[in-house]
This record gives structure tokens, sequence and C-alpha cells, in this order.
């Protein structure tokens, strides 16, 4: 095989092979690679301005994807610029996203690989050390989080609006059966308009953080209405209000029994969202109305505008709520995502960085929803 055949094979965008070597007893395969003729434009690592001078170069040596039986180590030359504004830089290299020595699609292997199984797991499959593993997740998750918050999907009905129409076919879109939304009027009118098969489910975990929205609006007007010594019983006490009661220990309890003896309108508000979470208990629509027709009128004579105003909203969007029992995904999704997080903690055992956890939850809840609505599809 000749170099230029070790280039098409390695594929790396502007680069080329120019040296190998193959160990046959260790399975090893090295290529030297470096920049195509056409390809000389640096870029600052630091600010991204662009330079035709090189300053220096370097060798880095990175792990990449195996070649059959081969591991592939390649070498590479990274050049410096002189940036005015950062100083001796190094080039910014698309496949070299950190320091590491692996090339970013060898990281997003090891990060796909995460997403499906433990890290012990992939530490054995690539040979790799497991804090190796969490370090290469932990780096892959963050890039993923980077491309969502610069494209991020900001809740105007334009943005729905171009993604059906861009990224989804007609029959695609007239096979979506059905979509948990907040009960937000633009994404409504979007997905009526587009995908006019498919039933808007005003979900749970949507509504709840309403509920806890309201819940929270009660404290702050206590706080402002009572002075003195309930201003600093009702402060602090933000957290323990949106938790639920079943995920508090006894001491928590306390503190809450204590606030409640001395306000009641907290704890009719504390009661009032901890009993709207049953309503999704109810799996035939004539239940789940009169739950809440019933958790409705315990609001009165209440003085609670925030749940009034709540209250107000549910009933505007009770088909909506109802869809939840007269769907089919229902409980799938929801479900998925509200597993992961304890599904994560039970698997990896190393998350000692929340951040960690956190992305990978958000990256788990992406991908098992794209894999119900690919199921739905199929
Ligand atoms: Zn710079």
């Amino acid at each position: 095989m000749r170099d230029n055949e070790f280039t098409k094979i390695l594929g790396w965008p502007g680069y080329r092979v120019y040296r190998h070597e193959i160990d046959e007893a260790a399975k090893t395969l090295r290529l030297w690679v470096r920049r195509k003729r056409g390809n000389r434009k640096l870029i600052c690592s630091g600010c991204g301005r662009k330079f035709s001078e090189a300053h220096d170069y370097n060798e880095r040596e990175v792990r990449d994807l195996p070649w059959g039986e081969y591991r592939t180590t390649v070498i590479i030359e990274v050049y410096r610029v002189c940036c005015p504004n950062c100083g001796i830089r190094v080039e910014k290299v698309p496949q070299l996203p950190s320091k590491a020595p692996f090339s970013k699609r060898f990281e997003e292997a090891v990060g796909q690989a995460c997403e499906s199984a433990s890290v012990r797991q992939v530490a054995r499959q690539f040979r790799l050390a497991a804090s190796t593993v969490r370090a290469i997740d932990l780096r892959y998750l963050k890039r993923w989080s980077a491309t969502r918050r610069k494209d991020g999907l900001d809740r105007k009905q334009e943005t729905l609006d171009e993604f059906f129409r861009t990224q989804l076919s007609e029959i695609q879109r007239k096979h979506i059966e059905a979509a948990c939304v907040d009960m937000w009027r633009p994404f409504t009118n979007s997905i009526a308009h587009w995908a006019p098969n498919c039933r808007i489910v005003y979900d749970k975990f949507h509504i709840l953080q309403h509920a806890n929205k309201a819940i929270d609006e009660v404290r702050r007007a206590e706080f402002f209405r009572k002075g003195g010594r309930m201003r600093g019983v009702v402060k602090g006490k933000r957290w323990l209000l949106l938790t639920r009661w079943m995920n508090l220990d006894s001491q928590k309890r306390q503190q809450l029994n204590d606030l409640f003896a001395l306000n009641r309108r907290v704890m009719k508000a504390y009661l009032l969202k901890e009993s709207l979470e049953r309503l999704w208990t109810y799996r035939y629509e004539g239940a789940m109305v009169r739950y809440l027709q019933s958790w409705i009128d315990q609001l009165r004579w209440q003085r609670l505008p925030p749940f009034q105003r709540l209250a107000q909203m549910l009933a505007d969007h009770l088909d909506g709520i109802l869809n939840y029992c007269r769907t089919k995904v229902r409980f799938g999704v929801v479900e998925a995502i509200n597993g992961n997080i304890k599904t994560l903690l039970r698997r990896g055992r190393g998350y000692k960085n929340l951040a960690y956890l956190l992305l990978k939850a958000q990256r788990m809840a992406v991908t098992k929803t794209e894999f119900i609505v690919l199921q739905k599809a199929a």
C-alpha cells in the first residue's frame, strides 16, 4: 500500500500520510501525517485568528481509531503561531481537541461507548484506565454541550417551524404521534401546522415545574407580607419547599412542619403542589378529570393567587393534559429520562464531578428520546 492510500483510509481532512510503520507481532500501526500542500491556513487556538506563517512546529502522538486488529497511532506535525493577541500559541487542529493523547474521533468512540456501557466495560474494551475513560467521556460531553448551546433551541415558533421544514420529510412529520411540550402557545401552533396527526401532551414534568414556580411565589409573598420572626422561619426554606415530601429525611420534614405550624398558607400551597402529582397516576381520562376538578376545588377561599393562575392554566389546557392518558408514548420517554440519573449513579460509581453527571444525564435524555422517536418512526 502506498502512502496516498493510507491517506485515503485515514481520512483526516487536510492531512496526508508521509510515512507508516506496521508491526505485525505487536499489531500496531504508526502513521506520520502532515498538512496537505493546499492546507496552509493556521488558526490560533487562543483567539481563532488566521495566519499563513508558522512560528515553529512540533510532533504530537495521538491514539486514533483501530485499523482492524491494529492499534493505530498518528504522529502529527502541529504548528505554533506568533499571535499578536495570545503570544506564541499552538494552532487549532480539528482532530486534536485537547492536550490528551487521543484524536477527536477516538474520544468520540469512547464517549459513545460510555452511553451504553459502564466505565469499567469501556475501559476493558479500549484497554484504557477507568480514570482515562472518565476524563475522555467528560471532554466528549463538554464538546457536545458546547455545540448544543451554540445553536440552542430558543423557544420561538420560527425555530420549530424551521426544524419541521428542514429536518423532517412530510411522511416523517405525518407519523409523529405525540409531543411532550410546555403549556406554551408558539410550540402548539407550530406542531398543529406541521404535524397534523401529532397529539400535544402537556406532561407531568413541565406542569410540576409550574407548580414549583407557584409555591415559590407563595413563599416569597409570605416572606414580604409577614415581618419579624416569620421572615426568619421562611428564609432559606426554598429548597425544602421545592423538594417532594417522600425525598426528605425526618429532620428536613420536621423543619417543614415547624414552618407549616407558623404559616398555614405556605402549608396549603405545599400540599397542593404535592397532591397535583397524583394526577398522573390515573390511566383513564374520566378519573383524571375528576381528580383535577377536586384539586381545583380545594383552592376555593385559599387566597393563593399563584395557584389560582396555575389552576386556570390547567383548565385551559385540559385536552393536552388528558392526552397523557390517550397516547401510547406516555410512559416511555418520561420514565426513561427520570430513570437516567439513577442509572448513571448505579453504573458509573465514579461521578465525583457534578457537572459530569449532569452532562451525562442530559446526553442520555437526548439519545434515549431520539431512540424512542426512531422506534416510533420505524
Ligand atoms: Zn491568538
